[in-house]
């Protein structure tokens, strides 16, 4: 399964890496991708994100694992005030294996994930061949066919 994990609040990166640490609670952390730098999309007037992606494996069914990863964001402190405003920590399933699911509280494959270079990118980065259910293209060939000149994102090189 997959995430994408963003902040854009306080120390970012510390954000993430506290935030994968806690996804440890809920299965097995298999990969992680690097961090990307990312101009904010929808609600524009907000500083830039910090960006990636992570692999898990669980045996929590989908809606235990919503509600563990609801939980990590409650408890590092996540206020919800402006919807896609800025945030300390959001953690999104991209992908829950070939499932699609389509419930009031929960949408997978993420609804957006086809159209987000700021998903994109770091996915194709761990898992450019994994095809996205109902959509049956790769990663890799959305990432693709995504329009050059929308919001930017910039690999950060690993140290
Ligand atoms: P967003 O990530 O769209 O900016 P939030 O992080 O505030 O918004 O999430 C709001 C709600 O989205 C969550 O409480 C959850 O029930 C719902 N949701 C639906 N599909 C997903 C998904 N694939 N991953 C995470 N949350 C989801
Ligand atoms: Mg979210």
């Amino acid at each position: 399964m997959y995430l994408s994990l963003g902040s854009n609040l306080g120390d970012r990166q510390s954000n993430l890496r506290n935030a994968t640490g806690r996804l440890l609670g809920l299965g097995d952390v298999l990969e992680v991708s690097s961090l990307y730098e990312t101009e904010p999309v929808e609600v524009t007037d907000q500083p830039w994100f910090l960006n990636c992606t992570v692999a898990v494996r669980t045996e929590l069914i989908p809606r235990e694992f919503l509600a563990g990863i609801l939980e990590i964001e409650r408890s590092m402190g996540r206020l919800r005030t402006q919807p896609k405003g800025p945030r300390i920590i959001d953690i999104d399933i991209l992908l829950f294996g070939p499932a699609h699911i389509n419930t009031p509280t929960l949408t997978v494959p993420h609804p957006a994930i086809a159209g987000r270079r700021f998903v994109l990118e770091p996915l194709a980065e761990i898992a450019p061949d994994v095809k996205v259910p109902l959509l049956k293209q790769t990663v890799r060939e959305l990432l693709d066919a995504l329009p050059k000149g929308g919001p930017k994102v910039k690999k950060i090189p690993r140290t």
